[in-house]
């Protein structure tokens, strides 16, 4: 099914407070001074480029999930579908920051394979929320491996992209046969439910 301009609006209406998280657009409003300090500090480390950065990518910092779109309207580099399943994902690092204040945001930045691993637990919810759209073509390996290549944005190496692909293949294996459920990922549930399909 293909989500309404109505039903993305909606779904990043409702879902990010019930995560006890707030949205903020890159470019406009109280988003842009963040958005412009942070893309500093990823420049200056060597994460991501300014551009990937403001225009590519929706970044969690905390409670806050800033993003280059304005949900419900199509963005060059964000469709409907995928504006839905960055809610998911972005929520995933919500509930990443919360649990790990501290130590979460140092391991991101400073160890690119830390990295890997918690963008992998974060494509998780974002590829069984994706199926449930629309569903994944290709095999495990292959889904895994194109999901693991965006890593290349996040200035991970080829080891990196490896190791997760190589996590990511049983999960797609898992959402493929149909034995991963929306439970395990309260927000998967939520999202589906804004969009009136749960
Ligand atoms: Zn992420």
């Amino acid at each position: 099914m293909t989500p309404t301009a109505d039903q993305v609006r909606r779904a990043w209406a409702s879902l990010p407070g019930m995560f006890g998280a707030i949205v903020l657009n890159k470019h406009s409003g109280l988003g842009a001074v963040p958005a412009q300090a942070v893309a500093k500090v990823l420049v200056t480390l060597g994460v991501m480029s300014n551009e990937d950065f403001l225009n590519k990518t929706a970044t969690t910092l905390y409670g806050a999930i800033l993003v280059p779109f304005v949900p419900g309207t199509i963005h060059a580099y964000f469709n409907l579908v995928s504006q839905l399943t960055t809610l998911a994902h972005e929520l995933e690092h919500v509930v990443q920051f919360r649990e790990h204040p501290l130590g979460f945001p140092f391991e991101y930045l400073v160890d690119s394979r830390q990295r890997a691993i918690a963008e992998v637990d974060a494509m998780k919810p974002a590829l069984l929320l994706r199926h449930q759209i629309e569903p994944l073509k290709g095999s495990p390996a292959e889904v895994a491996a194109r999901y693991a290549a965006k890593l290349s944005t996040y200035r991970c190496d080829e080891d990196d992209i490896e190791t997760a692909k190589s996590l990511l293949t049983p999960f797609v294996t898992s959402v493929l046969a149909g034995a991963e459920t929306s439970r395990r990922y309260p927000q998967v549930a939520a999202i589906l439910d804004a969009m009136g399909a749960a």
